[in-house]
């Protein structure tokens, strides 16, 4: 007896099942996945929530590989002061940088100069790449951000690049940043430590203590 095989429109379909189903499992991973949040991520949003942080929860995919995943991500458009412009970091690191604002940079302000801060002028937080000493960059887990400078309520600017060595009360408050940032973060970077920082203060909450001026 002849055996009988399936005719070609069958096949087709059949793998066009197979391709299809292989195509949704494959999709399932590159999705971004809405977060399962651990006990403490759920307080740092709940604690971010009651200081007024604007945010949204970021969703990570698997595209960004396995180097370069933040714990908690959100997307910040202002934490007690609003940002030059939105940027993704860890709840965690956002947390320290909005008690870092109200606790030295907004007082520091006003002091110096008799006017609150109304932006935050930055280069950046998240940023999947590795410091050029080749090391893992905290960038990389949204546990950093590069800060260029501050804007005052009057308008005023205060640029890291042009006021660090210039003599005066710019000079004196972008110091003063630097140094108080010593009691708040792991890492400070500044234009006096290296030439990879000259126009801006990098912060991080990372594994690395580094701080010239504490
Ligand atoms: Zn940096």
């Amino acid at each position: 007896m002849p055996v009988r095989f399936p005719d070609l429109a069958f096949l087709r379909r059949a793998a066009c099942l197979a391709l299809g189903l292989a195509l949704a499992a494959c999709a399932s991973h590159t999705t971004p996945q809405a977060p399962v949040l651990s006990r403490g991520n759920q307080q740092c949003l709940a604690e971010i929530d009651k200081l007024g942080v604007q945010y949204k929860v970021e969703p990570m995919g698997a595209s960004a590989g396995p180097q370069c995943q933040i714990d908690n991500p959100i997307r910040v458009s202002a934490a007690t002061i609003p940002f030059s412009r939105p940027t993704v970091a860890s709840c965690a690191f956002v947390l320290e940088f909005d008690k870092f604002e109200r606790e030295i940079i907004r007082p520091l302000a006003v002091k110096t100069f008799g006017h609150d801060l109304k932006t935050i002028v930055h280069f950046g937080a998240y940023n999947c790449r590795a410091t050029k000493a080749g090391r893992e960059s905290e960038h990389a887990h949204g546990m950093a951000m590069d800060v260029a400078g501050f804007e005052l309520t009057d308008g005023t600017m205060i640029s890291v690049k042009h006021e660090w060595n210039e003599r005066g009360k710019k000079r004196d408050f972008l110091r003063a940043v630097a140094t108080k940032a010593c009691g708040y973060f792991n890492e400070v970077l500044d234009p006096d430590s290296d030439r990879d920082h000259v126009d801006h203060i990098h912060l991080d909450l990372g594994r690395w203590k580094y701080c010239i001026h504490r």
